[in-house]
């Protein structure tokens, strides 16, 4: 029977720990972990999310930082919100929303955080740890959602070494991160993106693979190879109809129904690595003030 891959117990379980962890830091410390949670502009799904972290924050006993400016905001006012949260002591982590208007450089803000408050693990420098730490080092700080994924794969207790895995999708907030984590643990790791050829051949050669595209259902049962495990990190929203009313409905990238038959384990959306995300967040946030401690 297929292992359905629950996402949401999985955080739920790391959320409590952190929980645990801050409080023993409090009194170890006098003080516990500071996220500054930064949205430019009103879009919709950012908002969402936006509400979902700091809730999740503030419940782990993490102090939330909220800053909301409007979209008229300029770079350069970002920049300084950025720069006087970097002098903050009482801020461990800054997380910037993404996407970030259109007249703003996503890079250049991005770049401005102190890679040590870098909650999001979207650094250059810590890019670059991650790149060439031998070894998941317990300091760094990894992007969320990747990290995530593989802590979703841990808890299915199988041998990672040597198994092939393949990552459908090259971000560099998903599929290049997720890439790196996979060959630390030493899987013999394919990228495939849009131009790839014979992309289901490759799929279906996949002990593991991680769908991280942004394309409804894109991934079909005869693109998995049997006993594969399938982590889905796309969130789609499309729309059905139920009853005659249009209805909208999250979906991954993975036909779900299809591949759950055949596959040994299996990440549903939702309840799968979205809930990862954010409490991975709030785990780079005790790192960070755990190592801002340890400097
Ligand atoms: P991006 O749009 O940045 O990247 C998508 C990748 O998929 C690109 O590398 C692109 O290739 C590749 N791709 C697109 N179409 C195809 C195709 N037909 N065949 C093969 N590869 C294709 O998306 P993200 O990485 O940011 O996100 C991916 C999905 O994950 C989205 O659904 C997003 O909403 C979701 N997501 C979920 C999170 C969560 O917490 N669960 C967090 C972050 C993202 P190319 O580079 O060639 O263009």
């Amino acid at each position: 029977m297929t292992n359905i891959i629950n996402g949401k117990k999985i955080a739920e379980d790391l959320r409590n720990n952190l929980k645990n962890e801050i409080l023993k830091l409090k009194n170890e410390f006098g003080s516990v972990p500071g996220l500054a949670v930064v949205q430019v502009g009103n879009v919709a799904a950012s908002s969402v999310y936006v509400k979902a972290k700091t809730k999740s924050a503030s419940e782990v006993g993490i102090k939330v930082f909220d800053h909301h400016l409007d979209d008229k905001a300029s770079q350069n006012d970002l920049l300084t919100l950025i720069g006087d949260l970097n002098n903050n002591e009482s801020v461990n982590g800054i997380l910037v929303q993404l996407p970030l208007p259109k007249h703003i450089s996503e890079q250049i803000v991005l770049d401005s955080i102190n890679p040590n408050k870098d909650a999001d693990g979207f650094h250059p420098l810590n890019v670059g740890k991650l790149s060439i730490a031998s070894h998941n080092d317990e300091n760094l700080l990894i992007p969320c959602t990747p990290y995530g994924c593989l802590l979703m794969l841990k808890t299915l207790n199988i041998e990672l070494s040597g198994k092939k895995a393949v990552v459908v999708g090259r971000s560099n907030i998903v599929g290049k991160p997720m890439s790196q984590l996979l060959l630390k643990e030493s899987c013999t790791v394919t990228i495939v993106h849009s131009k790839t050829k014979s992309i289901e051949k490759i799929c279906k050669e996949a002990d593991i693979l991680i769908a991280a595209v942004g394309r409804p259902k894109m991934i079909k049962a005869d693109w998995v190879k049997n006993g594969a495990i399938v982590i889905d990190v796309g969130i789609n929203r499309v729309e059905i109809s139920e009853n005659g009313e249009i209805k909208t409905k999250l979906v991954g990238d993975v036909d779900f129904s299809e591949v759950e038959k055949n596959s040994f384990a299996i990440s549903p959306v939702p309840g799968g690595v979205g809930p990862m995300t954010i409490a991975c967040l709030l785990r780079n946030t005790t790192i960070a003030f755990k190592n801002s401690k340890n400097q």
